[in-house]
């Protein structure tokens, strides 16, 4: 039986996940800040390694998928958290549980990126340089100069720039790493930016091809499917689960 590890599991779309996994025969492992197998605060050093730790004895030291999901909305405040979450606890569960992921059968991970990448304009990207090349202090000390939909586009940017960076150190490990990038999916997380008196309106106005919002279960198909033998050969490659959002906003950026 394959083992999946996936953060943030309790809600939305990790919770779709979890759903889907289970559904075709895979163990899975959730790590969530409470109510499931692993709870931890993905939010700081001290909380992620306690989080690898329990994966690692709980695994034996060994799985076959990892979803890193877990990851806070552009509301949420001090923005400075969505640089933890977002990034930080994605990038750094990723690269301490490679070699574990390493040791298992047709392994591959998956990191949820957002298709806001494409729609926020990022007039000054100092933010994504930070969390790529400076680490986690320097990311959180400019945080707080921008504003939170900018935050959030700039961790899900890194993230996607992360996986991307990967590709070869990963590939040479036989562990396929790929992003999805969703675009509004009904969890939550959407709910709270659409509350949001700012947000919401930005939230609403984005023109959706296909005429709909997402459901979790939309992005746990593409997770699965990236999870699987049929993406033998899919590796560093970013899947928009958007309903068309980011082709129409962006046709020609290929
Ligand atoms: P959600 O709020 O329903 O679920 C997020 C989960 O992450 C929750 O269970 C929460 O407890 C967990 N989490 C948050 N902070 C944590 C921490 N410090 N440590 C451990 N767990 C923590 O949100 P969702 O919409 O399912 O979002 C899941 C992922 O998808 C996020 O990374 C989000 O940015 C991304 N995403 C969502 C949408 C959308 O429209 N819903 C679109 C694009 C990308």
């Amino acid at each position: 039986m394959r083992t999946v590890v996936v953060t943030g599991s309790a809600s939305g779309l990790g919770a779709a996940i979890r759903t889907r996994l289970e559904n075709e025969g895979t163990r899975v492992i959730g790590v969530d800040l409470a109510g499931q197998e692993i709870e931890a605060d993905l939010s700081s050093p001290a909380g992620r390694s306690a989080a690898m730790n329990a994966v690692l004895n709980a695994t034996n030291r060994s799985f076959d998928g990892l979803v890193v999901c877990a990851g806070l909305g552009p509301h949420v405040k001090p923005v400075s958290k969505l640089v933890s979450v977002n990034y930080y606890g994605a990038v750094e569960v990723l690269d301490g549980l490679r070699p574990a992921l390493a040791s298992g059968t047709q392994p591959a991970a998956v990191a949820i990126s957002s298709n806001s990448i494409g729609m926020v304009p990022i007039e000054d990207p100092a933010l994504i340089d930070a969390m790529i090349d400076d680490g986690e202090a320097a990311a959180l000390a400019i945080s707080e100069q921008f504003d939170g939909a900018s935050v959030y586009a700039m961790t899900k940017i890194a993230l996607a720039r992360a996986v991307r960076r990967r590709a070869l150190d990963w590939g040479r490990a036989k562990v396929r790493l790929n992003a999805v990038a969703p675009g509004p999916i009904v969890t939550p997380l959407l709910q709270g930016s659409l509350d949001d008196p700012v947000l919401g309106p930005m939230v609403e106005a984005l023109p959706i091809p296909l005429e709909r919002r997402g459901e979790p279960t939309d992005v746990a198909a593409a997770v699965a499917f990236l999870l699987g033998e049929d993406a033998a050969f899919v590796h560093g490659s970013l899947l928009f689960v958007d309903g068309g959002t980011d082709a129409l906003v962006r046709p020609d950026l290929v």
